[in-house]
């Protein structure tokens, strides 16, 4: 837990979030300022800023995201019709958010 993290809190439930994922390790929900009907954020529940920041130790926090991102996707039933999935990192990356997330946009 960062305490000046936005992400941090949301997994603290200390600020709102529409969440449609959540096990040990993950938690999934909108994005705030979705870019297509399906747009979610899949973060792991231990801060990490960044992907670059991020140690070899941690880096398997990866498989349970990208675990939780084919569950959602089976289930919003567009695991056929296919989806993008996205890491921005660092600023010249386009991270605006330093809390490890993978985006995931699909059309419904
Ligand atoms: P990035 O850091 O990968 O560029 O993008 C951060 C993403 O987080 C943006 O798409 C933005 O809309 C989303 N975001 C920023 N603040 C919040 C928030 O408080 N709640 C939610 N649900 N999404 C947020
Ligand atoms: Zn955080």
């Amino acid at each position: 837990m960062e305490p000046n993290c936005i992400f941090c809190k949301i997994i603290e439930k200390q600020i709102p979030a529409e969440i449609i994922f959540e096990n040990a390790s993950v938690l999934g929900f909108k994005d705030i300022s979705p870019k297509a009907p399906i747009h979610y954020l899949f973060i792991p529940k231990k801060h990490l800023a960044s992907l670059a920041e991020t140690p070899k130790e941690d880096l398997s926090v990866l498989c349970d995201i990208y675990s939780a991102i084919q569950e959602v996707t089976k289930k919003e039933g567009v695991d056929k019709s296919g989806y993008k999935t996205t890491i921005h990192t660092g600023k010249g990356g386009g991270q605006i958010v330093f809390h490890l997330h993978v985006h995931l946009l699909a059309q419904k």
